[in-house]
């Protein structure tokens, strides 16, 4: 039986675009407010913190640099160096997300810290609190994390943030998937004591680019405005005290972010439906849709799914290639996205786990039993425990663009559900 391709090609998330984005920027345009300042940019920043229930937002150039000023004014604040120069955070472990991408944390290492990873809780695929427990047992001293939620599927980030009172730590919290999304009503972005959010082409609201940090101390936020454009001091010509950064948000893309947040509601009301379409089209097949945490809400954003181990047909990854071998009744991730991508849909893989990454193998990974990787495939049978590898072996994420009707994902339901033939 031959599938249909699919006439238009379907995204995994792309851009979705209203009409009101193009007259803020032409507002923007037509004032000549062609810069870092500028109406667009306030309104972001106001419309940013109150939808966040935080009580400051300030508008950069992406959410990567929001990680970046935030992981400086942690370090700053934790260990009182001047931000002379880099290095705010040198030769200090933090604890960090270890299923998720990778911007989550390279701001860590612009700072000179050390990435020690936390694996990720199955129930949740999002940091595992216990996990992170074991990892305050093993290094006491340590005072800040950084934790992602995933997908938009929001684990228990609260849990997270009590954990991290309790060891006198620092939480950042890499919200940047999860706008929009809650944890027993409460926003995602309003959990740590710096957050961050992304406009990322492909996040569930875009600017083209950009991102916000969030907080809730207006010092803070005054220092990161300060910081985003270069650190000028207040006198009448060019005077520095400490190094900058060119982070802020341009007033056209601002008018793109202004545009989109009336419309954040919407995509997630159709996310969430693209989500619903397929848990209902694999009901009868050995997989599971990305899990929903009690009392959390999602965004979303990515579906994605999870093979039943006894359902993975044979599957090997190197650095750089995946091989798998057909067996009847069983796929797996290569598999699909191979099928997917030969329909003309494009589904990605699980985030790679960070202790799995070339660049990072030499780092400490802590699971629930404590430190070390496991020196087989199999993850969690035999003994070892290792989620992230787990996920990343048997999951995959779907295509999940908003504009995708009900027929198109039905075609793309009857592509995967032909893997498993
Ligand atoms: C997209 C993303 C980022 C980076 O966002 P940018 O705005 O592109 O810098 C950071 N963390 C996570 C988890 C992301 O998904």
């Amino acid at each position: 039986m031959q599938a249909t391709a699919l006439k238009k090609k379907i995204w995994l998330s792309s851009p979705t675009m209203h009409g009101d984005e193009l007259k803020y920027v032409t507002e923007a345009y037509e004032t000549n407010w062609m810069s870092t300042v500028g109406a667009n940019i306030n309104e972001v920043e106001r419309i940013a913190a109150e939808k966040a229930e935080m009580k400051y937002a300030v508008a950069l150039s992406c959410c990567t640099a929001a990680l970046h000023l935030a992981v400086k004014h942690a370090g700053e604040t934790l260990y009182g160096k001047p931000a002379i120069s880099h290095g705010a955070l040198e030769g200090k472990r933090v604890f960090c997300s270890d299923m998720t991408f990778d911007a989550t944390l390279n701001p860590v290492v612009y700072e000179g810290g050390i990435p020690v990873f936390v694996d990720t809780e199955a129930e949740s695929w999002n940091m595992d609190p216990v996990a992170l427990e074991k990892a305050f047992e093993m290094y006491p001293d340590v005072k800040l994390v950084v934790s992602a939620e995933l997908y938009g599927f929001p684990g228990r980030m609260d849990r997270i943030k009590q954990i991290c009172e309790k060891h006198g730590a620092l939480l950042i919290e890499d919200a940047a998937e999860a706008m929009g999304a809650t944890i027993d009503g409460r926003q995602c972005g309003s959990f740590g004591n710096y957050s961050a959010i992304s406009y990322n082409g492909n996040k569930i609201i875009t600017g083209s680019a950009g991102g916000c940090l969030l907080t809730n101390d207006n010092e803070m936020a005054n220092k990161a405005r300060k910081w985003s454009t270069q650190s000028r001091e207040n006198a009448p010509w060019y005077q520095h005290e400490e190094v900058g950064n060119n982070y802020r948000m341009s007033n056209v893309v601002a008018g793109v972010v202004r545009g989109q947040y009336p419309y954040l509601e919407e995509h997630i009301a159709q996310k969430k439906a693209v989500y619903e379409r397929y848990k209902e089209g694999f009901k009868d097949l050995p997989v599971q849709m990305n899990p929903i945490v009690e009392g959390t809400q999602p965004n979303y954003w990515l579906s994605a799914m999870i093979i039943d181990e006894e359902y993975m047909c044979k599957q090997v990854r190197d650095d750089s290639k995946a091989l798998y071998s057909k067996e009847p009744g069983k796929s797996c991730p290569t598999e699909i996205l191979e099928t997917l991508a030969k329909y003309n849909a494009e589904g990605r893989p699980i985030w790679k786990p960070m202790h799995m990454q070339p660049m990072y193998r030499m780092h400490e990974f802590i699971t629930r039993e404590g430190s070390g990787r496991c020196k087989t495939n199999a993850y969690i049978a035999g003994g070892c425990v290792d989620v992230g590898a787990d996920i990343f072996h048997r999951g995959l994420c779907l295509p999940s663009d908003n504009k995708m009707t009900a027929e198109e994902q039905t075609v793309i339901i009857d592509i995967i559900r032909r893997c498993f033939a």
